[in-house]
This record gives structure tokens, C-alpha cells and sequence, in this order.
């Protein structure tokens, strides 16, 4: 089975994905790219079954290399992202704090440093019909120089040089959101800026040297 390992490591991330509560339904999709092929969930499976055998194989065209169900409606925003990025994985999800974000603002500030593991605020992508070729370009465009980025009126997606790296970041997305919320809740939150994000990371090397 091609790419047997991504395609079982893809099975385990959805039934997280369901049990951390960033889908409902047969919402969301997640894929692992390969060289010049990339894994990824199938159209409309129950996650809480969904076996390797029924992740895809597909080619960065589109065309299924092996896999007998049909691919995630999303597979051109995969594409498109992995066509724009150097992304070995992308995680969808339409989870909640971060899908109402995206409804209601252009934008996710830099409410807190952990921002930074998405590459600083994050973009709000326009709506498009979900599946479309307009969604995967706004998509890829907003995911520029970022590591995540949100869909108006319809979910999240993150992505990373692994699996790990990219749910990671999903998880850390939908916090992000969420403190936004209740910060806003009690008035207008605080925002770093541009400088105090950039220390973060020199810090961040800084406690990360051994010599
Ligand atoms: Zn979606």
C-alpha cells in the first residue's frame, strides 16, 4: 500500500481531530504530502471508523494514484496550499472559536505570543464556495508567510513539515481564537506588536542555546 504509514498516521489524526472537538460530522480533512504525492482523508467517511486503507493517494494533479473512495471535496485547497508552500501536511478543521473568529473579523491579533507558531496575526481568507478553485486561492494566498490562517464563514486550516506540527497548530489556532473571545468579552484586548513578536523569538533561541 503506497504511502501505508502517512495513511495510518492520517486515520489516528482524525479520530483525534473528532475527539478534541475541532470537527463535527465528517467535517474537516487532513493530507500528507510526499514527494510528489499526497495522502488525504476521503469525501464524507465517519472519522471515528475511517481506516488507512480509506486515506487516498493522489498526485499533486489531483489524479488518484490508489484509494477506492472519492477525495475530500477540499482537495484543491490541499493542492493549491502545497503548490504555494513548502507544507508536507495541512490540517482542516472547522472548529468553533476559530470558525466564529473568522465570521466576525478580518483578522486574528496578536493577543498572545504563542502566535508566533503560526507566524504572527493571522489572515481571514475571503468566503468561496468550500471545494472551489476560488477558496484554494485565498486560502493559499493568505497562508503567505504563515502557518495558518482562517476561512470566513467556514473553518480553519494549518499546516507544517509534519502531521504533528500542523494539528499542533490547529490546536494552538483554535486557543488563540477562543482568548480572543473571552478577552474581548471584557473589553479590547492589548495586541503585541510587530517588535515585541520578534523578542519573543530571539528569547525563544536565546533559552533554546546549550552550549
Ligand atoms: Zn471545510
Amino acid at each position: 500500500m503506497r504511502l501505508s504509514a502517512q495513511r495510518k498516521e492520517i486515520g489516528n489524526a482524525c479520530r483525534r481531530m473528532h475527539r478534541d472537538r475541532l470537527v463535527v460530522g465528517t467535517s474537516g480533512n487532513i493530507s500528507v504530502r510526499v514527494d510528489d504525492l499526497v495522502a488525504i482523508t476521503p469525501s464524507g467517511t465517519d472519522y471515528e471508523t475511517l481506516a488507512a486503507e480509506d486515506v487516498l493517494v493522489v498526485g499533486l494533479d489531483g489524479t488518484v494514484v490508489c484509494g477506492e473512495h472519492l477525495p475530500s471535496s477540499e482537495l484543491p485547497m490541499h493542492l493549491a496550499v502545497y503548490a504555494a508552500t513548502d507544507a508536507r501536511s495541512i490540517v482542516h478543521t472547522h472548529s468553533l472559536f476559530a470558525t466564529s473568529v473568522g465570521t466576525v473579523c478580518d483578522e486574528l491579533p496578536a493577543v498572545h505570543y504563542a502566535i508566533n507558531a503560526l507566524g504572527g496575526p493571522v489572515r481571514v481568507a475571503p468566503y468561496a464556495t468550500f471545494g472551489s478553485d476560488e477558496l484554494a486561492a485565498g486560502v493559499a494566498a493568505a497562508l503567505h508567510e504563515r502557518t495558518g490562517a482562517l476561512m470566513r464563514n467556514h473553518g480553519a486550516i494549518t499546516i507544517g513539515p509534519t502531521l504533528a506540527a500542523a494539528y499542533d497548530r490547529a490546536v494552538k489556532l483554535e486557543w488563540l481564537s477562543e482568548l480572543y473571545w473571552r478577552a474581548m468579552l471584557l473589553g479590547t484586548p492589548s495586541v503585541l506588536s510587530t517588535d515585541e513578536l520578534s523578542a519573543v523569538r530571539d528569547q525563544a533561541r536565546r533559552k533554546a542555546y546549550r552550549p
